[in-house]
């Protein structure tokens, strides 16, 4: 009967530590509550919140018009830390504009247990409500 997103305390959006590795390609968080968030390069690059690769005022954005991505543009060089709210990840090709948020990597984890928890299992619910995003 619950549909809505679960509650979530501040600590739930505030990183204990992250970790870059860039020789892995891997960003690996671990959150004030505890959870472990690990992100590979190329779906963090995929992610990049700028208005350059997202778009803006209604206008599409670089990403979206699913460019082939080259390993430079996936490799990650150095991630700053933007106040206290959010990440800024410097890629190789030189791109760096994005400020991912906490909130958004926290939103976008992808272990089981958030999977499960967003309702994107991979056996169906039976909610009937399997339309992606058009
Ligand atoms: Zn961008
Ligand atoms: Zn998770």
């Amino acid at each position: 009967m619950q549909d809505a997103a679960p509650a979530r305390s501040p600590a739930a959006e505030t990183p204990a530590r992250i970790h870059a590795d860039r020789e892995a390609g891997s960003l690996h968080i671990e959150w004030s509550d505890g959870h472990v968030t690990d992100y590979d390069t190329v779906t963090l690059r995929w992610m990049c919140p700028c208005a350059y690769c997202r778009g803006e005022a209604g206008l599409p954005g670089w990403l979206d018009t699913a460019p082939t991505l080259t390993p430079e543009q996936t490799r990650l060089t150095d991630v700053t830390l933007v106040g206290r709210y959010a990440l800024a990840p410097t890629w190789g090709d030189g791109h760096g504009l994005g400020f991912y948020t906490f909130r958004a990597l926290r939103d976008g984890c992808s272990c089981a247990a958030c999977v499960a928890a967003r309702g994107e299992a991979t056996h169906g619910a039976g909610s009937g409500n399997s339309g992606g995003r058009g």
